[in-house]
């Protein structure tokens, strides 16, 4: 079995046993937040490195103030306790981890205060997300994107995945391969659960916080690497639809979708219709960086699940005595 224990509560206990009851108010309402994060095994196939584990739980800590929330551990804790749930899990591949924490009452009654919050976290082997080398052909959406003061996209709230489901099966049932939303007033938010940059007139170009965006670890990270490999300053600011048509290169980013390059958008090729040459080049490069090939970004953020060994050793698997604790 892939995945043997799940973290639930303060305990790793076996994945079949880590179960809620139906009546479970995040179930009926949506009142949880999550997060999505990447294990990579490392060339040598003998460590896991964990990318960008802070950053993710610094925003699962966000998460929970907007929902009013209690998460009682800190960052460095849940980053620990990652590294353990993979070595309990004995995972050597490339793995996503799921941290969850929702609204655990078994009550009818919609609010977000006063109520017992519970925190899960599992792993499960994980390849790729969407094709990240054929190019994406992306339809514009009917569904515009849920809106700050309505569900807080910057909060990577349960229930606001709704929407992202509502775009996400309109684009597939309509031959797309994935969606990209407009804000209310109609300028360029994201994609289903990525967000998305444009190459526009030379410049990379990507729609600000202010546009109803959740602030993904991967548009970080684009952005960074664009500026230190490429010399590449990233425009944050509010992007038209056509502009989309215009562009010479166009691509999409999140922990899932890694660096997917669109090739067409609503029917129109984008540039020459082939993957860009940017897009490409920030793709190979984060691809290195998350596999721990690049020295210089490993230790600030690939945090290793395995204790690091000398080069001639095997894997080892842990001990899994906290398996039924
Ligand atoms: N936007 C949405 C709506 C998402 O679900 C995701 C995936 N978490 C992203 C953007 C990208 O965020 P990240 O790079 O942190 O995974």
């Amino acid at each position: 079995m892939d995945t043997k224990v799940v973290f639930m509560n303060g305990k790793f206990i076996p994945a079949s046993e880590a179960k809620v009851s139906v009546m479970t108010h995040g179930l009926s309402y949506g009142t949880g937040c999550f997060e999505g994060i990447r294990g990579y095994m490392a060339d040598d196939k003998q460590q896991v490195y964990i990318f960008r584990a802070r950053e993710h739980f610094e925003r699962l800590h966000r998460s929970c103030r907007i929902l009013n929330m209690e998460l009682p551990y800190s960052v460095d804790e849940l980053v620990e306790l990652s590294t353990e749930l993979i070595r309990h899990n004995e995972q050597h591949q490339d793995v996503y981890l799921r941290p969850f924490v929702f609204k655990a009452d078994e009550i009818i009654g919609v609010r977000l205060h006063g109520l017992k919050d519970h925190i899960t976290i599992y792993s499960v082997p994980m390849g790729n997300y969407i094709d990240t080398e054929k190019g994406l052909h992306c339809g514009v959406s009917s569904w515009r994107r849920i809106d700050d003061n309505m569900v807080p996209a910057r909060a990577k709230i349960s229930g606001g995945y709704i929407n992202s489901a509502f775009a996400k099966s309109e684009a597939i049932q309509n031959g797309f391969d994935e969606a990209i939303m407009l804000t209310a007033d109609g300028h360029v938010s994201e994609g289903s659960a990525e967000n998305i940059f444009l190459v526009l007139n030379g410049e990379l170009v990507t729609p600000p916080p202010s546009e109803n965006i959740l602030l993904g670890v991967t548009r970080d990270t684009v952005i960074e690497l664009a500026q230190r490999e490429l010399g590449r300053i990233t425009r944050e600011r509010s992007v038209d639809r056509t502009e989309l048509y215009c562009a010479e290169e166009v691509f999409l980013c999140g922990t899932g979708a890694q660096i997917t390059p669109v090739t067409m958008i609503d029917h129109r090729p984008i540039g020459s219709g082939k993957v860009g040459p940017i897009s490409a080049e920030i793709q190979r490069i984060y691809f290195d960086v998350v596999r721990g090939r690049r020295p210089e970004y490993r230790e600030e953020w690939c945090t290793p699940a395995y204790p690091k060994l000398a080069s001639s050793s095997k894997p080892v698997s842990p001990q899994v005595e906290a398996q039924t604790a």
